[in-house]
């Protein structure tokens, strides 16, 4: 039996950080048996906000390295670039003459994106949703492996195939998202998401020591002014790092612990250091051999290219027929 097919997508940011590892690629990487995946570096997604071109080829290098290193197999998965495919914006087209404006606009990540770059709202980031939807249906993928913050958008894909479905005839699944243990770790001030543009990160191939600068000053819960007082857990982000990072016993005597004031947050940080680094130490060791691998990256990409091309272009010779262009397709 065929197996059914993932797609997940990130953006070439530079550096991933470990809200994208626990929240979507550990995902990523545990289905690739079982499914038959493929996996975007999403650079059409970037070009939305500013960016410097001179810095993109190694941002996408970069996240290559990344998603290899940390156990995306390219024999398994194809791993591809999203522009080198440039059926995703084709399609994005074609589900844009069905996407009502009234459903973008009330997408939460368009209002913040809004907010975040209010020199720059282009109808790029308006339009990310779609273009989203697009590069995850034209591989008629049945999963989707992201955090929390994208489940509207998986909402909003659904809908748009729904769509597609019911004017032009079965065409694409309604694709499922599949949520990490731990969807969603908030950065270093523990209000805001983790992002490079608020600085408050922690990135994966970061030192043992400088992650401990970073740990040792993070927002904690806030109400626990002194070692001498309580805790609660359930509202401290430390405590979310250690459920993505720590074993049980680890997280159970924390927990524990700190709700009788038992452990001060430096003891508690320290142990969420040590099991953080403990999964990060033999990724970075990757990272490195694979940085000196600029080639081999490139051949990886070539080849997801083709493979992810293959899949594209057989499903837009079907979306073109069912709208009823025949003479060239
Ligand atoms: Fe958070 Fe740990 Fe401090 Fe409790 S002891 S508030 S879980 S850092």
């Amino acid at each position: 039996m065929e197996k059914k097919r993932v797609f997940s997508g990130i953006q070439p940011s530079g550096r991933l950080h470990i809200g994208n590892y626990a929240s979507a690629m550990r995902n990523m990487i545990a289905l690739q048996d079982e499914y038959s995946c493929v996996y975007g570096i999403v650079d059409y997604h970037a070009f939305t906000i500013k960016f410097e071109p001179k810095e993109m080829d190694d941002r996408v290098f970069n996240c290559a390295v990344d998603y290899i290193a940390a156990g995306i197999n390219p024999q398994k998965s194809i791993l591809m670039l999203q522009s080198t495919v440039s059926e995703h914006t084709e399609l994005a087209w074609i589900l844009n003459t069905i996407t009502p404006i009234s459903w973008l606009e009330r997408v939460p990540t368009f209002k913040e994106k809004k907010e975040q770059n209010p020199h720059n709202v282009n109808m790029g980031l308006l339009d990310y949703p779609v273009l989203m939807a697009a590069d995850i249906i034209i591989y008629k993928a049945a999963v989707v492996p992201v955090g929390d913050d994208q489940v509207p958008h998986l909402e909003l894909t659904r809908e748009i195939a729904r769509r597609f479905n019911s004017l032009f005839g079965e065409t694409f699944p309604e694709p499922k998202e599949q949520l990490a243990r731990v969807s969603r770790i908030l950065g270093l001030d523990g209000v805001n998401k983790m992002s490079k543009s608020l600085d408050n990160c922690i990135y994966l191939d970061e030192t043992k020591e400088e992650i401990w600068k970073k740990l040792s000053t993070a927002v904690t819960d806030t109400d626990r002014k002194r070692r001498s007082d309580p805790g609660n857990p359930d509202v401290c982000n430390i405590f979310t790092m250690h459920k993505a990072f720590s074993p049980k016993k680890d997280i159970d005597h924390c927990t524990r612990e700190c709700r009788k004031a038992g452990i001060g947050c430096l003891d508690c940080k320290k142990i969420l250091l040590d099991n953080m680094f403990t999964e990060l130490e033999p990724i970075q060791k990757k990272q490195k051999e694979l940085r000196k691998k600029r080639e081999y990256i490139y051949d990886v990409l070539h080849d997801g290219k083709k493979r992810a091309k293959k899949i594209a272009v057989e499903t837009m010779d079907e979306v073109y027929e069912k709208l009823g262009i025949k003479v060239f397709h």
